[in-house]
């Protein structure tokens, strides 16, 4: 029988998680659940000098806002942080007794050694190694010393950490399930430290044991760690264990193809989310960099993403993090909302005096499909608000009288009544016609009498009478969108401006 397919998310708390972090929790979820799998959270805090208090809670916040919820480990249940499940704690820190049991293992079958070097040592062999076109890394003095020569400095309890004893010869190798065969030879790698002088662990003798304890059957994780597969498979090797499959994702690039930076949308998540982003367009977009279905298809909701993920289909090379495609995946996702969803979604983004104002639903769900064409997000929203382009749909507009003068009528006396006089005709039209929110049937109000008059004659102070701007939608849509009263209050404003 297959093993149970058990994956995990392991992030470290030392910042805030941003989508390069979305992306492999995501294809870790995928590929539990697409399984009936388990999938796991754990909290890998061992570099206690990069820590950030607010780390975990962002972590957990971000993925519950984006639906990513883990069966097993550190994750929220009614806003609290739980921590639990088979393993004990998820969180290294607090598991620091069975690292050390694990360390002290390899020490005794001599597959780990006492290292007592100081900084200023560490430097040389650094300097020497890179004069010498050396790979980087140890030299391995430490690993000579006799046991009577550690057990005197330990017991004059002399700076140490623990290091792996990686062999000098030979290679260690694995089937990636994205790159394929990957070699290293071992005599490249270096005799990792595996317990700090603090006495913390490290990530690498930590995740080893961790995902052995915690049964996971897949590492999913970033192109970064791939030169660390080699000491952890070499961990595994020297506990007994089978190592899980190995899956390292392509890194995530900007346009120019350098690799992403925060400048160029390495956001946090949610930041994404202050945005304006929904989650799902953000998931879909997520998925995205570095999967594709293999066919024409791009919107996947979650589910659709359990059902077709697969690992085989994601690629090697650097996947491009392209906003403007973001920005149109959320414009579909913005598409799906209920109208009253929408309606929801838009008034979050008004300023905050038109937040406070009573609105009128109805004007609202009108006006939302309007806006939805001018937006990718609610930040554009906001932004325009901000540039006062908007104002005009929620306030009467001032603007120039001059702005109401069609093309060639001429900014006189004569110019403006006859401009008057064609809007007071436009009113008694549309006082006339019976009242309509459909902009066709508005049109076909006061078309025809555009079409005698002059197009731009009649449709031009119409509209500026509307909106105030000199670009706008068409007055027939303003017109449906206001209502025979506002429309008409709009317009006698216009009428009394050009007689003042
Ligand atoms: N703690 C590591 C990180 O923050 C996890 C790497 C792994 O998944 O093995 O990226």
């Amino acid at each position: 029988m297959l093993k149970k397919i058990r994956t995990r998310f392991a992030p470290s708390p030392t910042g805030y998680l941003h989508v390069g972090g979305l992306r492999t929790a995501l294809y870790a979820y995928l590929l539990a659940k697409q399984h009936q799998g388990t999938f796991l959270l754990r909290i890998e805090d061992t570099d206690r000098e990069r820590y950030v208090s607010d780390g975990i809670n962002n972590i957990l916040t971000s993925l519950a806002w984006a639906g990513i919820n883990p069966d097993e480990g550190v994750r929220l249940e009614n806003n609290t942080i739980v921590n639990s499940g088979p393993a004990g704690s998820y969180i290294q820190s607090e598991r620091l007794s069975i690292y050390k049991k694990y360390a002290e293992k390899l020490i005794e079958q001599g597959h780990a050694y006492y290292c007592f070097c100081t900084p200023e040592r560490l430097a040389r062999v650094r300097e020497e190694r890179q004069a010498n076109k050396l790979p980087p890394g140890y030299d391995g003095l430490c690993a000579t010393l006799s046991e009577s020569e550690v057990k005197e400095k330990l017991s004059h309890n002399t700076h140490s950490v623990i290091r792996l004893k990686m062999p000098e010869h030979g290679e260690t190798k694995w089937n990636d399930l994205i790159r394929g065969e990957v070699i290293f030879k071992n005599d490249d790698v270096d005799d990792q430290v595996l317990i700090k002088s603090d006495g913390y662990p490290t990530y690498h003798l930590a995740v080893v044991v961790d995902d052995h304890e915690m049964n996971i059957s897949h590492v999913i994780r970033g192109e970064e760690w791939i030169s660390s597969t080699p000491k952890h498979l070499m961990l595994y090797h020297y506990f007994g264990w089978e190592p899980p499959h190995f899956a390292h994702l392509p890194l995530l690039l900007n346009s120019d193809k350098s690799k992403l930076s925060k400048r160029q949308g390495d956001v946090a998540v949610l930041d994404y989310k202050a945005k304006g982003y929904l989650p799902d367009a953000l998931l879909n977009f997520v998925a995205f960099l570095g999967w594709n279905p293999g066919n024409e298809n791009e919107i996947f909701s979650l589910e659709q993403l359990i059902t077709s993920f697969s690992l085989d289909k994601v690629g090697k090379s650097g996947a491009v993090f392209n906003i403007e495609k973001l920005d149109w995946y959320n414009r579909e996702y913005l598409k799906k909302l209920h109208p009253e969803e929408l309606v929801d979604y838009i008034l979050a983004y008004l300023p905050n005096e038109l937040q406070t104002k009573e609105h009128d639903r109805e004007f609202l769900l009108r006006l939302a499909p309007l806006l939805l064409e001018r937006i990718h997000k609610g930040a554009d929203l906001a932004q325009m608000f901000e540039q006062g382009e908007l104002t005009y749909y929620f306030q009467e507009p001032t603007y120039p009288k001059e702005l109401l003068l069609w093309k060639n009528t001429k900014a006189t006396r004569e110019g403006y009544m006859e401009t008057a006089e064609r809007l007071q005709h436009v009113i008694k039209l549309i006082n006339e016609a019976p009242a309509s929110n459909d902009s066709e049937a508005v049109k076909a109000i006061i078309f025809p009498y555009a079409e005698k008059e002059g197009r731009g004659e009649i449709l031009w102070p119409l509209r500026v009478a509307l909106s105030g701007k000199e670009k706008s939608p068409d007055p027939f849509t303003l017109a449906s969108l206001f209502g025979k009263h506002e429309t008409i209050k709009r317009i006698e404003f216009a009428v009394a401006l050009l007689s003042s």
